[in-house]
């Protein structure tokens, strides 16, 4: 493994490189966005406009548009009920390890810190299966930490077929892999790819992952689009906010989404908003990203890209989340676990953050009911 102070953009050997110089326009674009240039009626013009244009984008998503949030949530609302109707699609994320190669200095599951690692055999899958699909959920989200060595791509295959059983739709946020290992996953049963680039600014980028593979800012730039050619039906995109500069970074991953559904109309698309969490140096930027302008970021998103589905984390508590799937957020999770298993039995391996909103799927199928909104608890048969 590279160790401290390879170049960022540099690949690790057995690493994909896809063609094209995309990666090198996008970067140009978010360097040049100014948040301050824009005016109220800069804002108020990009609102008015039917399509909206990059640039009507990065207006709705400056510090002028935080004065016209409640005109951008009317409009985002109807959008939302445009495309989404009233279905708001539910699911839990199932760690199955947390053991992690990287480096990452804002994450407690970095390989740099001493905490409990632990990964679910099998049977433990099973029996951790069983349990949440008995809460009625059809959907699941399986994460492992980022180490091929601790979780390797056939153990997450076998993994995901076993859960095929039980769910209808299985996404993945792991560490990012070859179209080819995608196209093994995806025969397994897996659906759609979640990968966040974390930070869009290729030198804070390498600040943050001193370390590991997730150091090279490129790769984990294209997985998405390597996920798209192993088969995968959808693909996630976001990014850590407040890690750096969350309008820019926000601006990027929205950006970053266009050009994939550009190049690939057919993939169906979403969006997560994680905000960052005080931990260790990065802790300084944590208060920056205020709800209010969480929901301007996820505002701003509905109304660039209104397609476009958005989960709402329990990062986040849930008044918030509440407030976000009645306006603009397509999907949520419930009856969350962040440790390693934890529904069937006591969790294996320490949580990777701490929960906001701990309600089980009942309660918060209950909740979206009392908001007139429905349950959906598989979106594709
Ligand atoms: S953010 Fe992801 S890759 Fe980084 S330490 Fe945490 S789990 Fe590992």
């Amino acid at each position: 493994m590279k160790q401290q102070g390879s170049p960022v953009m540099e690949y690790r050997p057995g690493m994909e490189r896809l063609p094209g110089d995309a990666m090198e326009a996008l970067l140009g674009a978010v360097a040049a966005f100014e948040p301050l240039r824009y005016t109220l009626a800069d804002v108020r013009r990009a609102l008015a406009q039917p399509g909206k244009t990059a640039e009507d984008f990065a207006a709705l998503l400056s510090p002028a548009a935080e004065g016209l949030l409640e005109e951008m949530a009317q409009v985002a609302k109807t959008e939302t009920r445009r495309w989404f109707g009233n279905a708001v699609s539910l699911f839990t994320p199932l760690y199955i390890a947390n053991y992690c190669e990287n480096h990452c200095t804002y994450c407690g599951f970095g390989r740099q810190n001493k905490i409990l690692r632990g990964k679910l055999s099998l049977e433990e899958i099973r029996r951790e299966a069983e349990a949440i699909a008995q809460t009625g959920l059809r959907e699941l989200l399986l994460l492992t930490g980022e180490s091929r060595a601790a979780s390797h791509v056939e153990y997450i295959g076998q993994a995901i077929s076993l859960l095929r059983e039980y769910f209808g739709v299985i996404g993945i946020e792991i560490y990012p892999l070859n179209s080819d290992e995608y196209a093994y996953l995806h025969r397994c049963g897996a659906d759609y790819v979640s990968v966040y680039q974390e930070s869009y600014d290729p030198v804070l980028y390498g600040q943050v992952h001193p370390a590991g593979p997730k150091r090279c800012f490129p790769y984990r730039f294209h997985a998405q689009e390597r996920a798209l050619r192993g088969g995968m039906r959808g693909v996630a995109f976001g990014a850590l906010l407040g890690l750096g500069d969350f309008r820019r970074d926000a601006f990027a991953a929205g950006l970053h989404a266009r050009r994939v559904q550009k190049q690939y109309p057919h993939a169906e698309l979403s969006f997560s908003f994680p905000r960052l969490r005080p931990f260790g140096e990065r802790q300084q930027n944590a208060g920056q990203v205020t709800e209010a302008r969480l929901l301007q970021v996820m505002l701003a998103y509905r109304l660039f890209l209104p397609f476009a589905g958005q989960t709402v984390s329990t990062r986040e508590r849930a008044g918030f989340r509440d407030h976000a799937v009645g306006l603009t957020a397509t999907k949520i999770s419930a009856g969350v676990r962040v440790g390693v298993g934890g529904h069937s039995a006591a969790e294996k391996g320490d949580p990777q953050f701490r929960l906001a909103d701990e309600r089980s799927v009942a309660e918060v199928r209950a909740a979206l009911e009392r908001s007139g909104l429905q349950a959906v608890l598989q979106d594709y048969v």
